[in-house]
């Protein structure tokens, strides 16, 4: 006599408020190969934030995809009217996070990830995202392999890559203000490592409770 298959349990859908997933490095690090990788993996559940600068636009670079390039005088504007939800000057150039879109991606459920510095990490801790906020720092290997990336880089001239290397060390001594620090060594394992922390982040009770299709109600079907 066949058996029957025992009844498969139904997996509950659980709701839960979108992570603004933070990654620094100092440039040349990789976390823009890194972001990148992770956003094709995890789409569309995960979204970039497109920040504003007034940098110019390298060769390769998309507006409104890479960047918003924008001048100073509507940079100001922007910050003036309150619509960065931080920014700071970064090599001389100013970059802003805009609020507008991620206040709607957390509540749906839409995680958020920031390239931004450890200027902006700090900025958004003290910020009204405070919670949802995930903070991951990627170190290079060395910083001999940091100079070999930014030269074979080939878009900076020599001058750059020297202000560059300035400002990975600076950016390296913040490390402690991550609540996750990760070594690139090897894209795909670093990538992996985002990957874990990430998955188990959204899987924290206060992120899933207290709103609504959240634990609150799932737990109250099981009394
Ligand atoms: P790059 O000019 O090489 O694209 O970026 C220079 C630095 O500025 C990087 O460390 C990058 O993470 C940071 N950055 C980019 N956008 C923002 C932003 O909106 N806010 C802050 N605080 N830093 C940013």
């Amino acid at each position: 006599m066949p058996t029957a298959d025992p009844p498969v349990a139904r997996i509950p859908l659980i709701r839960r408020r979108g992570l603004l997933i933070v990654l620094s490095s100092p440039s040349g690090a990789g976390k823009t190969t890194i972001s990148k990788k992770f956003l094709e993996a995890e789409s569309p559940t995960v979204q970039m934030s497109v920040s504003v600068t007034t940098r110019r636009q390298r060769p390769g670079e998309v507006d409104g995809a890479d960047y918003r390039f924008i001048d100073r005088a509507a940079f100001e504007r922007l910050r003036d009217e309150g619509a960065l939800l931080e920014h700071a000057e970064v090599f001389g150039h100013a970059y802003g996070t805009p609020s507008a879109p991620i206040a709607a991606a957390l509540e749906q459920g839409r995680d958020v990830l920031l390239d931004i510095d450890w200027q902006g990490a700090q900025a958004l801790a003290a910020g009204p995202f405070k919670n949802d906020l995930v903070r991951i720092f990627i170190l290079p290997p060395s910083l001999d392999e940091l100079h070999r990336r930014l030269e074979r880089r080939n878009q900076d001239s020599a001058d750059v890559v020297e202000e560059r290397m300035q400002g990975a060390r600076q950016e390296i001594s913040h490390w402690r203000d991550y609540d996750y620090v990760l070594v690139n060594a090897e894209v795909e394992a670093c990538l992996a490592e985002v990957q874990t922390i990430v998955r188990a982040e959204r899987l924290r009770r206060e992120r899933r409770s207290g709103i609504k299709g959240g634990l609150d109600e799932f737990v109250a079907t099981l009394d």
